[in-house]
C-alpha cells in the first residue's frame, strides 16, 4: 500500500481515479463494478473450462480441485463459526454486528433488520 493510496482511503476516493470512494470501500462505483466484472470473467472462463478456480488444475469438486474445494469448505466453515460464537457471546446479531436489542431480538441471533431483510430477499426470489 502506497502512501497516496492511504491518502485516498483516508479522504474516501477511489485509489484508482478521484472520484469518491463507495462507503466502506476503497474504489468508486465505476471501478468497483470494473473489479468485479473482471474477477467474475476470469472465474467464467475457468468454470467452462473446467478448470478449478483457485489454481489451474482440473474441476473435479464443484468449481474446484479436491484441495482447494476442500480448503475453501473448511475456511468458510470456520469464518462462520468462528464469527457466530464472537457475536453471540457479546450479544450482537451474527449477520451484520449490531447490537441486539433484548426485547424485539429475545432469543435470535440476528438483529430485527437482517431479520427483515432475510424475508423481503425471500420474497423477492418467490416472485420471479
Ligand atoms: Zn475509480
Ligand atoms: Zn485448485
Ligand atoms: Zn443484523
Amino acid at each position: 500500500m502506497t502512501p497516496y493510496a492511504l491518502k485516498h482511503i483516508e479522504n474516501k476516493i477511489c485509489i484508482s481515479c478521484l472520484r469518491p470512494a463507495e462507503d466502506g470501500h476503497i474504489y468508486c462505483q465505476f471501478h468497483r463494478s470494473q473489479m468485479k466484472d473482471r474477477s467474475r470473467r476470469s472465474k467464467e472462463k475457468k468454470v467452462a473450462l473446467g478448470i478449478c478456480i483457485s489454481c489451474c488444475e482440473p474441476a473435479t469438486h464443484w468449481r474446484y480441485c479436491k484441495k482447494h474445494w476442500l480448503i475453501h469448505k473448511e475456511s468458510k466453515r470456520r469464518y462462520y463459526r468462528k464469527r457466530s460464537m464472537i457475536m453471540e457471546k457479546s450479544g450482537r446479531c451474527s449477520n451484520c454486528g449490531a447490537p441486539l436489542d433484548p426485547d424485539s431480538d429475545d432469543g435470535c441471533k440476528s438483529c430485527i433488520t437482517c431479520r427483515e431483510r432475510v424475508t423481503i430477499s425471500d420474497r423477492r426470489s418467490n416472485y420471479k
